[in-house]
């Protein structure tokens, strides 16, 4: 018995037909002499049914009024591939306990035997209830409305109201949409004792002190540590708040304010109206593809191809999921964007940062194995937010999609926007840390307490006077906190990587770029520092590393001003 030869093949697969080929890799006699072999038909059949996987899910999304392709995916997303998993994690096992590991795939078997090492039987049904209290969150929140002109509404209708240039305005839709938090604040409060109760449960059964030493290990955080990231949050305080705390002082003179509320953080200073870079998703492909043409003309000819094979849905039309996401097709070794766009300049950021995750597919399929391709959040984020910035001086005349003014406009945007991540970032981590670590997480006016300290400190120039409650709210509002836990000090790295791989580019023109496609092609078979290194770039967790990254952020925003007017 042979692999299908095509993810055709297995596109009305059942689990019955694909399980055999996982029986077969269980029972094959596996040493030395085979171990190449078996891990090859393994990375085949992994590769097979994550593509015919993706295919399912990509017509899905595209088309969700219909039924057979809504089948389809459900048949693949909740019944084949996780029972694939199951038998993935066997066969992991089996390849940790071979003597020797094949060239390569170091990381990679060190990855699994991590995450083999903190695997309990008891945690099974402990995850089972987390992914249930998860999805209640997300009911919760999603099921939100907001009161506005009398109608009611999901809370994402009002996002442009949040930017109106009339003041009055954006503070009704900024109170409109934190109020629902704050009306459930209680039931969002016992929905997180219950998820910080089994968490810490889940780390105790691994024979870890709390949740946070057990994240380290689950997320393959190897190469920085818990005092890293408390070394993180110091250096932001130090250098990017002070930084931050005058790009906010130039947007309260430019908007003419005494002092910034709230609801004066989401209004651009210079426009009235949001700027709107193209009409079409072919519009915005072909931007795309000229602007990251002028960066670098092999990673032009990857947009070309990806419009040419119809590997593009841009379009936000009726019948489409909501969202956006890169996919990668394994065997065909392509990726795949989908998204929703409307004509906004978001859009456009979102591609240019879609388009660095397809970049990392394109070139890390190279890689044999499957496993070697996808590095972790770390590595994902510095392949896409560096195009975010590499492109920023291409948004303009005469290759972009905006007028002079109107790129200098969206960049100051941009770059105020990367500024005023790294305090949330900091601020975000430093909360889940203290959560699970202080002794005193379980108790919910503790827990509010914290979040109002530890934002003192990386948010010190809004006025949030008589606005407690709604401060409150704001952990609340921070999905990954009850979703993904731990999941965002990685953003923090990857920003500070991109910034070098930028400031590399201003001075070294080309070689920055071929030492980021360098490290696009080394996928996962790196450690973290040597990842970022081959980009050029170090993980950075301290003052002296911030330093001239801010500094250059800040002169660029200075000139950008100038042009802005
Ligand atoms: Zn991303």
């Amino acid at each position: 018995m042979t692999l299908p030869s095509s993810p055709a093949a297995l596109a009305d697969a059942t689990w019955p037909d694909i399980a055999p080929h996982y029986q077969r890799l269980a029972e094959a006699p596996l040493d030395a002499e085979t171990l190449l072999a078996w891990l090859r038909e393994w990375s085949q059949l992994e590769s097979l049914l994550s593509e015919a996987a993706s295919l399912a899910m990509i017509a899905y999304t595209c088309d969700t009024g219909d039924p057979t392709k809504e089948g389809a995916h459900l048949r693949f997303s909740t019944e084949i591939v996780p029972k694939a998993e199951e038998q993935s994690v066997a066969l992991a096992r089996r390849l940790v306990e071979q003597p020797g590991v094949p060239e390569g795939m170091e990381h990679v078997v060190a990855r699994f035997r991590a995450s083999i090492d903190i695997f309990r039987e008891a945690n099974v049904p402990l995850f089972a209830e987390l992914e249930e209290l998860a999805s209640r969150y997300q009911r919760m929140t999603g099921g939100m409305l907001a009161t506005w002109d009398g109608v009611e509404q999901p809370l994402p209708m009002l996002s442009p109201y949040l930017q109106s240039p009339e003041r009055t305005v954006r503070e009704r839709a900024f109170r409109a949409v934190v109020q629902p938090y704050v009306e459930q604040h209680g039931a969002l409060a016992g929905l997180f004792d219950q998820l910080y109760a089994k968490r810490q449960a889940v780390a105790r059964n691994a024979n870890f002190s709390d949740y946070a030493a057990f994240s380290f290990i689950a997320k393959h955080r190897f190469d920085y540590t818990p005092g890293d990231c408390e070394r993180f949050h110091d250096a932001v305080e130090t250098i990017v708040v002070p930084a931050h705390t005058r790009a906010l002082a130039a947007r309260r003179d430019r908007l003419g304010l005494e002092s910034l509320r709230p609801w004066d953080l989401a209004v651009n200073p210079y426009r009235s109206e949001p700027l709107r870079p193209f009409e079409t998703g072919d519009q915005l492909a072909h931007g795309v593809q000229r602007m990251v043409q002028a960066i670098d003309p092999a990673l032009g000819e990857h947009v070309q191809t990806m419009i040419d094979e119809r590997l593009l849905d841009l379009d936000s039309r009726k019948g489409k999921a909501p969202g956006g996401y890169c996919d990668t097709l394994h065997v065909r070794g392509r990726p795949f964007i989908f998204m929703n766009a409307s004509g906004v300049l978001e859009d456009l950021i979102t591609l240019l940062h879609e388009s660095g995750h397809a970049f990392h597919a394109f070139a890390a399929h190279q890689q044999p194995y499957v496993w070697q391709r996808h590095p972790g959040a770390e590595a994902a984020e510095l392949a896409s937010m560096s195009m975010e910035l590499l492109a920023g001086p291409h948004l303009g005349p005469p290759v972009g999609m905006l007028s002079e003014r109107d790129a200098a406009i969206a960049r100051l945007e941009h770059l105020e926007d990367a500024l005023a991540s790294l305090p949330h970032i900091a601020s975000v981590d430093a909360f889940q840390t203290w959560i699970y670590t202080s002794g005193v997480g379980h108790d919910a006016a503790a827990r509010d307490a914290a979040w109002i300290r530890i934002r003192a400190r990386f948010e010190q120039a809004v006025d949030w006077s008589g606005l407690l409650a709604e401060r409150v709210a704001r952990w609340y509002r921070q999905l990954h906190i009850y979703l993904y836990p731990f999941y965002y000090i990685e953003y923090g790295i990857a920003q500070l990587g991109a910034l070098q791989v930028w400031l590399n580019h201003r001075r070294q023109g080309p070689a920055a770029l071929e030492a980021y496609r360098r490290f696009l092609s080394l996928g996962a078979t790196r450690s973290l520092p040597e990842l970022y290194h081959e980009a050029g770039a170090a993980l950075i967790f301290d003052p002296v590393g911030m330093r001239p990254l801010v500094d250059m952020v800040e002169e660029e925003m200075e000139k950008l001003r100038e042009v802005a007017g």
